[in-house]
């Protein structure tokens, strides 16, 4: 729904959940974790990287939540199952795929 948003920081944070709530559906992880480098890295977006790791747990999201859901917590999921140290290369490859670099 996006009302946590802006986040301050600027991790785009429905993006993050997006990619989580797919890779506990169907469980292709690096399907999953090329999506989470592309798309947090602002490819479609243009709003630059908005890595679920850049959350400073500031808690502004967790007041606009209307659904209360534990922003910050569920990022950190993000973090454990969708980034690595191979977060920018996928993105690197994401770009020349899409004709980007
Ligand atoms: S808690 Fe994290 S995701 Fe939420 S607004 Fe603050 S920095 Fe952004």
């Amino acid at each position: 729904c996006e009302y946590c948003l802006p986040c301050p920081v600027g991790v785009n944070i429905p993006s993050a959940f997006e990619v989580l709530n797919k890779l506990y559906m169907f469980k292709n992880t690096e399907e999953a974790k090329f999506m989470y480098a592309i798309r947090g890295g602002g490819i479609f977006s243009g709003l630059g990287e908005g890595y679920a790791s850049q959350c400073i747990q500031c808690g502004e999201c967790l007041e606009k939540c209307p659904q209360n859901i534990p922003i910050p917590e569920v990022l950190e999921e993000a973090v454990k199952y969708l980034e690595d140290d191979k977060v920018k290369e996928r993105l690197t490859m994401g770009k020349k795929m899409l004709n980007m670099e």
